[in-house]
């Protein structure tokens, strides 16, 4: 591959034109030897804090007129705590006693750190946060490290790090964003997922992206094929223009099923949900016509920020979601943290294999006062709308039975002390381990409903960790294995009456979606943006038409061979569909 080619995973399908701009990420730290003159070191924080203090009333104003008072005061506030004499007089006090001035910012704002995080009250713990961030702010204006400001990026940027965490992706606008490149990652990371949702391309795995590319290099990427060319020549700009137009068309044509119900050819009503993170996503649901939100990762309102949002917070934040779409579901999974979703506040032990380790429920069962918060919060929302409360990781039934005492427990106290709720709360599984694709059967006797993670399914039963590239190949969907499972559980869903739906990524694959069909799924819950082509295409496939699919494709041996004999599927829909047709014509003839 020559020099100004680069070539990486597909992780999020898109074409993309504009010019590179690297991130960095920030080092912190500093130089611990004792200061060598005293005054300068005074004048270095003063000067610091100076710079902190106008940056900060200046993006508070912003604030103010983008979001709201609420947002600017967070901002304010941290200007009152940096400039607390209590905090610049122990500073002082601490270069005085020889340190320099970073030293000093750092061990100050610790002590405070340290005081505030053990307290009880939430409010006291939010302050704690709150210093953590003056400390990195001041810490960068001493370094002098600028951060990339991902909120106010210019037009067509296309980003290139080694990696960027989910947190970091709250602050993205779409509209400014042509794409991203990262040198690790793959096509199911979260990263994949949030700008699949975002319709942003992205091309991950890419080998020392960040030393072949140079900043403000113009560049044209491909997210579907994970091929980018950066300085491109006229004839490659101008067939990226090409695909560029072709894409936009498609999209507009997709743009008909926005005021189509969800229908196979046959007329089967099908549920199309969404998949959100935080409630901001909801518009996007909306805008996409979503039928509801058939999982709502809750662990996206713990990240980005350094302390755990206390139950009042949460309650808003799930309330939020359950009135702005108005009875219709609201899938709600509790906190999935654990494997590669880390939340730096809650001190996960490092652990050997951390997809395999306390990830999900099985941290939430053993920190319970942490879920129970979160529990309350959930079942205080499910009086606003039609919530429903899903249970991530699952592997024995004990974790099910014990979220069940856990939930009947609080509706009991709030039974007692009159606080309302709905009584009929749904509580289900999510099915994406092997061990509860065995013991589905078992599961769906205490479950109200089920939602197949294909993406935890699939790396758990192919042993192929989902972020690995090197095992990527064997992470498929496709495989035999993946599929004799989801159709199994989905048996079980239906033997015992209860519905199954599908969250993973394997939801909207236009050529996985036959097979889903055939396997009885009735609700599909992909991200805002894939409702329109899922849509499209189970209007192309009626139940009756999969059945013939499945029962080609189930008989197969390998991933390759079922994709391959799927790829012709299409065609042979189609003649099925024409001869159903023509059958049903003979026999309105001959009534
Ligand atoms: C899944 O595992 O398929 C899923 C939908 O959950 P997540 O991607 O958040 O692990
Ligand atoms: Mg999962």
């Amino acid at each position: 591959m020559s020099s100004n080619k680069l070539k990486g995973i597909g992780a999020s399908d898109g074409i993309g034109i504009g010019n590179i701009l690297v991130i960095k990420e920030a080092d912190l730290n500093y130089d611990k030897s004792p200061a060598e003159d005293i005054d300068a070191e005074k004048k270095r924080f003063n000067k610091a804090l100076k710079s902190f203090a106008k940056r900060t009333e200046s993006e508070a104003k912003k604030l103010r007129n983008s979001a709201g008072d609420k947002e600017a005061e967070i901002l304010e506030g941290h200007l009152l705590l940096a400039t607390d004499e209590t905090m610049t007089g122990q500073i002082l006090e601490m270069i005085e006693g020889g340190s320099r001035a970073e030293a000093a910012v750092d061990r100050a704002c610790n002590a405070f750190i340290d005081m505030f995080s053990g307290m009880e009250d939430d409010l006291m713990r939010q302050r704690a946060a709150d210093i953590k961030d003056v400390r990195d702010e001041l810490l960068k204006l001493l370094l002098g490290i600028k951060d990339t400001d991902l909120g106010s990026l210019p037009p067509n940027t296309i980003l290139v790090a080694r990696d960027i965490a989910p947190s970091m992706t709250s602050k993205f606008k779409k509209k400014n964003i042509a794409g991203i490149i990262t040198e690790v990652g793959t096509a199911t990371s979260h990263l994949a997922i949030i700008a699949k949702a975002m319709e942003i391309p992205l091309i991950s795995s890419v080998p020392e992206a960040l030393s072949i590319v140079k900043d403000g290099e113009p560049a044209v990427m491909n997210g579907k094929t994970g091929i980018a060319e950066l300085s491109p020549d006229e004839t490659t700009l101008a067939e990226y223009q090409e695909s560029l137009r072709k894409e936009l068309e498609h999209k507009a044509e997709l743009k008909s099923f926005r005021r189509k119900k969800t229908k196979t050819l046959g007329g089967e009503r099908i549920q199309l949900l969404c998949n959100i993170g935080t409630p901001a996503e909801v518009a996007s649901v909306i805008k996409e016509t979503g039928e509801g939100i058939g999982l709502f990762r809750t662990e996206f309102l713990f990240m980005n920020r350094q302390c755990e949002p206390c139950e009042d917070e949460q309650f808003e934040a799930y309330k939020e979601v359950a009135v702005a779409m108005k009875g219709k579901p609201v899938i709600i999974r509790t906190l999935d943290i654990g494997g590669d979703k880390e939340i730096p506040y809650l001190d996960l032990e490092k652990e050997a294999n951390p997809f395999l380790g306390l990830r999900a429920i099985r941290y939430c069962l053993k920190n319970d006062g942490l879920y129970n918060r979160q529990l309350r919060a959930i079942i205080r929302a499910s009086a606003y709308g039609n919530i429903k409360l899903m249970i991530p990781l699952v592997t024995c039934v004990e974790e099910v039975r014990s979220v069940k005492e856990m939930v009947h427990a609080i509706q009991k106290e709030y039974d007692e002390i009159g606080v309302a709720y709905n009584k009929e709360l749904p509580i289900g599984c999510m099915i994406e381990t092997p061990a509860a694709a065995l013991i589905a059967d078992i599961l769906a006797k205490e479950s109200d409903f089920f939602s197949i993670g294909t993406n935890d399914l699939t790396q758990y039963i192919m042993c192929a960790d989902r972020g690995n590239n090197s095992v990527s190949n064997l992470g498929s969907y496709f495989h035999p294995a993946v599929l004799r499972s989801i159709r199994q559980i989905a048996r079980c869903g239906k033997a015992a009456g209860i519905p199954v739906g599908i969250c993973g990524e394997a939801a909207w694959n236009p050529n996985m979606i036959p097979l889903l069909l055939s396997f009885g799924i009735d609700e599909f819950s992909v991200s805002p943006s894939k409702v329109l082509p899922t849509r499209a295409m189970i209007s192309k496939w009626s139940i009756h038409a999969s059945h013939y699919v499945e029962d080609d494709i189930m008989n197969l041996e390998t991933a390759e061979e079922i994709l391959i004999k799927l790829f012709g599927e299409q065609l042979r829909n189609d003649l099925v569909h024409e001869k159903i047709k023509s059958e049903q014509r003979e026999l309105d003839e001959t009534e």
